[in-house]
């Protein structure tokens, strides 16, 4: 199929496209029931109907549903080297927000010692961990080595499938930093290039460059990882289809067991202004290309879809699409992300996700660093309402 699709999801809403198709199957309808169910009342493609049947079957045969008391954990650092022109999370340059540190690490210890807690209370296995933000490896070594040792000290890591630390700049990436990881037990990480074009990554201010990734990955694989993620994003401002082939080539070149296929999103908080979104709105049939690009090649080096999202304002849109190599599949990816299971999470902006039968309920933590540590008792009592659900 050849043709520029700009809806290619026709009118569906929210950001979970395969549930739904999960629910379909779990309901007993056939593939085809759904891709007629999808085309009539939806009007999706038949390029993102094969798209998500193809994750939905993954996902059923690789991550059947836990039990109510198996959770996972999420845990955010906030602090970046610098902002991503796109950014829309609650992350903060830390050249500027340095004295910040360690006031958010003692309150988020605090966190952690509280949930932690309530998790052995409630009896719950936990079955992930993810630190994310934020750029967890803008943390010095030590404190770095000081949080992963809080959280294997009070939680109970026996059972956990997967252990993963967002080292999303290579500028970040250090030996020791690694060798942390990996004695705290972490087995998982990633590694951000989002382009490999010097250009890109100084317009949406990266501050690093590609050799930079090239030198973090040749480090990383001395570290015996089990699984490595590396991201890019396809619209990224400027960049033309043969510069994101590019990028993805030289990712793929890496053999990460992950690759995480994103489309700029370009949100209301984001330092990109309504006419620069305008514009790059009609952008859509680059992205197109871009996105069939991605699943042509990687389905050529033996990667397979097997999670996906939608976000609002994603150019032409498109989609976010997880990646991996057979049997790496992400499991907190899939946790979180398909709401398989309750998910506790801790730091600022975190949103803890409690499951029970079909009910869902969440517990949002405050997004200003500065908020968060004014207000943590007030968190903390939040958090109290997990034995009220879980009674
Ligand atoms: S690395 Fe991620 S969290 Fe940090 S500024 Fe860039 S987009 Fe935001």
């Amino acid at each position: 199929m050849n043709t520029i699709d700009t809806s290619p999801w026709g009118s569906l809403t929210g950001i979970r496209p395969v549930r739904r198709v999960v629910q379909m199957k779990e309901r007993g309808l056939s593939d085809e029931e759904i891709c007629r169910t999808l085309t009539k009342e939806f009007g999706i493609s038949e390029e993102k109907i094969r798209l998500t049947l193809t994750i939905a079957e993954r996902e059923m045969k690789c991550f059947p549903k836990p039990p109510e008391n198996h959770a996972s954990l999420y845990l955010d650092i906030p602090f970046c080297p610098s902002k991503c022109i796109y950014c829309s999370f609650a992350s903060m340059g830390v050249d500027q927000m340095k004295h910040f540190v360690e006031p958010y690490l003692t309150a988020l210890f605090t966190e952690i010692d509280a949930t932690a807690k309530i998790v052995r209370n409630l009896d719950f296995t936990i079955d992930s961990v993810y630190i994310g933000g934020g750029t967890p490896t803008t943390l010095s070594a030590e404190d770095l080595d000081r949080l992963l040792y809080h959280i294997g000290n009070r939680f109970d890591l026996s059972s956990i499938c997967e252990f993963t630390v967002e080292a999303g700049r290579p500028d970040t990436i250090t030996a020791s930093k690694l060798a942390a990881m990996r004695r705290a037990g972490v087995d998982r990480i990633s590694v951000n290039p989002q382009s490999m074009n010097q250009k890109t990554l100084d317009i949406i201010g990266r501050r690093h460059s590609p050799e930079q990734i090239t030198k973090a990955m040749e480090l990383v694989s001395g570290y015996d990882f089990r699984a490595v993620n590396m991201d890019v994003i396809a619209g990224l401002p400027e960049e033309t289809p043969e510069e994101f082939a590019n990028s993805l080539e030289k990712v793929v070149a890496f053999c990460p067991e992950n690759i995480t296929v994103h489309t700029m999103c370009i949100k209301r908080a984001a330092r990109l202004s309504t006419e620069e979104n305008d514009i790059a709105l009609s952008e859509a049939e680059k992205v197109q290309e871009m996105v069939r690009f991605a699943h042509k090649l990687l389905d050529a080096n033996d990667y397979h879809p097997y999670y996906l999202y939608r976000q609002k304002k994603t150019l032409g849109n498109q989609e976010n699409t997880g990646f991996c190599k057979d049997g790496f599949e992400g499991a907190y990816n899939v946790y979180m992300m398909e709401e398989l299971e309750t998910v506790i999470s801790m730091g600022v902006g975190g949103v803890t996700k409690l499951l029970r039968g079909d009910r869902i309920e969440r517990i949002f933590n405050i997004k200003d660093v500065r908020e968060y540590i004014r207000r943590l008792d007030e968190l903390i009592e939040r958090k109290q309402y997990l034995y009220e659900y879980f009674k």
